[in-house]
């Protein structure tokens, strides 16, 4: 199979930012499965993505951080629409 369309460079960041929603994602998903030139640039996204935050400093959490997230794992989640 030939792709003639591509999803474009911004859309291929936020999908490796994982910023785009479901259906976005599943959509360029799909499209990955099949085309190795984005496939190579969403690679080489993540890459980058992964360096920078290698990179940067570390913060200190805010106090009570840990309680609420282990308070959060207690929660049952919402129910399914
Ligand atoms: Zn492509």
């Amino acid at each position: 199979m030939t792709l003639s369309h591509h999803p474009s460079e911004s859309l291929l960041a936020a999908y490796a930012a994982g910023v785009l929603g479901e259906g976005a994602s599943l959509i360029v998903a799909a499209h990955l499965t099949l085309c190795p030139h984005c496939r190579g640039a969403v690679d080489q996204m993540e890459a980058l993505g992964g360096a920078l935050l290698e990179e940067m400093a570390p913060l200190a959490l805010a106090e009570g951080a840990l309680d609420a997230v282990l308070a959060r794992l207690d929660t049952p989640p919402p129910p399914s629409p």
